[in-house]
C-alpha cells in the first residue's frame, strides 16, 4: 500500500495526526449516513507569505458541516476551533506548501446503531489539489462538454440536497455515470419540477447579455460557498448584475456562456449542453473575467477579499 494518499502521508482522526495508510474504518461498517465538507487552501500569493497556504471561506464551509450535522442528526464531538487547529496540525504534519482539498468526514461508527448511528468518526484527510485556474488554464483550454441528465437532482423532500450528505452524491455518480458511458465529460441536473439544479459537484452559473444567472436554493442545490462568493463579488468587485432565478432547460441551451463553480471545479466553462454549443465553445469573456479575479482572491491578491482567508 501507498504511504501517501495523494501527497497527503498524514492525516487526523479522531483527536490525534496520524499515518493516512491507519486510518481505517472496517468495511463491516455500513455506511448509511454521513456528511463531508470540502475545503480548499491556496498557497499565499505575495512573497512574504511564500510557503504558506490560506483556508478559502473557512468559517462559511465550517458553518455548512454543521448544518448537514443539524439536518442529519449528528453530533460533531469537536469543536469548529478544534477541527481548525487540526486542520493546521495535518497541514504542517505534511509539510504541505502546495494547494491542498481539505474534506473533515463524519463517519458513522460500526458499533453505534445501523440507522440511528449515534457515534462517528471524525476524520481530516488533506491532499494536493492543484488549481484549475493557474498557469496554463487546463480547465480552460479543455472542453467540457456536458449533457442535462436523466436523472433528476433529489428532491429535498426526499434527500438532504442542501446538507453535504455522503448518500447524495449515489444520485451524483448516476449522472456522472451516464455522461461518461455516452462520451461526454459532465453532466447537470434538472431539479423534480424540471428546473435546471445544479451539476454532479459544482453549481450552474448561466451567462445571458451580460448578467449572470443561477438556480435559487429551492431547485435542490447544494448552498455552495463558490457559488454565494461569486453572487458577492461579481455585482460589488466587478459590476457584473447578478440574478438568483429558476433557469429553464431551453433557457439554459441559449446561453452566451455558462460555467460550472465550485470548491473543486473552481470555474469550469461549459463549452457545449447536449451537442448544443454554448457560445463559441470556448470559455467566453465574462466566464474569463470572474476568473481570473476568483484566482486573485484565492492567491490573497485582492484586499477586499482577504478576510475570507483563514491563514492556516
Ligand atoms: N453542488 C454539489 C453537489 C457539490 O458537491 C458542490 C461541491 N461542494 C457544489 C455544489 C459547490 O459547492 P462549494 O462551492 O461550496 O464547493
Amino acid at each position: 500500500m501507498s504511504t501517501a494518499f495523494h501527497g497527503a502521508k498524514y492525516c487526523w482522526m479522531d483527536g490525534a495526526i496520524i499515518e493516512t495508510e491507519k486510518a481505517l474504518v472496517t468495511a463491516m461498517n455500513e455506511v448509511y449516513l454521513g456528511i463531508f465538507e470540502g475545503i480548499k487552501a491556496y498557497v499565499a500569493g505575495d512573497v512574504l507569505g511564500k510557503g504558506r497556504v490560506d483556508i478559502f471561506r473557512w468559517e462559511s464551509h465550517i458553518e455548512r458541516l454543521w448544518h448537514s450535522a443539524a439536518v442529519c442528526g449528528i453530533t460533531i464531538p469537536y469543536t469548529r476551533e478544534q477541527l481548525l487547529e487540526a486542520t493546521r496540525e495535518t497541514i504542517k504534519a505534511n509539510e504541505f506548501t502546495t494547494n491542498v482539498y481539505i474534506q473533515p468526514r463524519l463517519w458513522p461508527k460500526s458499533s453505534s446503531g445501523r440507522f440511528v448511528a449515534k457515534e462517528f468518526h471524525t476524520l481530516i484527510p488533506i491532499w494536493n489539489f492543484n488549481t484549475l485556474l493557474g498557469k496554463g488554464n487546463p480547465r480552460f483550454s479543455e472542453k467540457t462538454r456536458t449533457i442535462v441528465s436523466s436523472w433528476r437532482r433529489i428532491p429535498s423532500d426526499a434527500m438532504p440536497a442542501q446538507a453535504k450528505c455522503w448518500a447524495n452524491y449515489a444520485n451524483s455518480a448516476l449522472a456522472a455515470r451516464e455522461a461518461a458511458r455516452l462520451g461526454y465529460d459532465a453532466a447537470l441536473f434538472l431539479d423534480s419540477r424540471g428546473f435546471v439544479s445544479e451539476g454532479t459537484g459544482a453549481c450552474v452559473v448561466s451567462v445571458r447579455d451580460g448578467k449572470l444567472i443561477t438556480p435559487p436554493v429551492t431547485a435542490s442545490i447544494l448552498e455552495s460557498v463558490t457559488r454565494s462568493s461569486i453572487l458577492e463579488f461579481a455585482p460589488e468587485d466587478l459590476g457584473i448584475p447578478a440574478e438568483v432565478r429558476d433557469i429553464s432547460r431551453v433557457e439554459l441551451y441559449a446561453s452566451d456562456e455558462a460555467f460550472f463553480c465550485g470548491t473543486g471545479w473552481e470555474i469550469t466553462p461549459i463549452t457545449s449542453i447536449d451537442g448544443i454549443p454554448i457560445g463559441n465553445e470556448q470559455h467566453g469573456p465574462l466566464t474569463q473575467r470572474i476568473a481570473e479575479y476568483y484566482a486573485g482572491i484565492l492567491a490573497g491578491n485582492v484586499e477586499k477579499r482577504k478576510n475570507w482567508l483563514t491563514p492556516a
